[in-house]
């Protein structure tokens, strides 16, 4: 996925340049903003379902772009998912790609963050991982990591739609029962 990233953000690139190139002006330089649905395969697994997760990348580059941008989108992203009352929870972690990074935790559905089996007794369930674009992902890109800053954070599709929908078993999502499937208006 992270090649595929880089491939279309290349593609992106290119095209701002060539864009650049035929108005003879630099100064129209546009930003990056790429949101990215697809599905990966899941080596070492045995599990059909596992095999073919779904799976949402986005980023987004432009000048001055800093940290408080990336927690101010993920905020308003799993406010508009979860609700308005969810807790965010974002923890230090490391992703080759980004730096610095974050995974980021919500409350749990079930238990509303007291604790409980699903959230293994910590009262939250994570999200997504996130990041600031690290300035040699940019480099590699042709970007001056001076003049260029972004974040990207990543999510699984299919664990984000039990999230919001408080679904306990994810296998429902692939049977094609419409009995599961007319509650979502289909
Ligand atoms: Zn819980």
């Amino acid at each position: 996925m992270l090649n595929q990233l880089k491939q279309t953000a290349d593609a992106k690139l290119t095209e701002a340049e060539e864009r650049l190139a035929s108005t003879g002006s630099s100064s129209s330089k546009r930003s990056i903003d790429l949101t990215l649905p697809g599905r990966r395969s899941f080596t070492g697994s045995e599990h059909p379902v596992q095999k073919v997760p779904g799976e949402m990348k986005s980023i987004f580059l432009d000048k001055k772009v800093s940290f408080a941008d990336l927690k101010a989108t993920i905020y308003s992203f799993a406010k508009q998912m979860f609700g308005t009352d969810v807790k965010l929870r974002f923890r230090p972690s490391f992703f080759p790609f980004t730096e610095p990074s974050a995974e980021v935790d919500v409350t749990c559905y079930l238990c509303g963050g007291k604790g409980c089996k699903v959230c293994k007794k910590s009262g939250w369930l994570e999200i997504m991982g996130c990041g600031m674009v690290h300035p040699n992902v940019l480099r590699n890109c042709g970007i001056d990591p001076e003049e260029w800053s972004g974040y990207a954070f990543g999510m699984g599709v299919d664990r984000t739609v039990l999230l919001r929908y408080k679904i306990d078993d994810i296998r429902l999502l692939f049977e094609n029962d419409l009995r599961m499937l007319r509650q979502f208006g289909a």
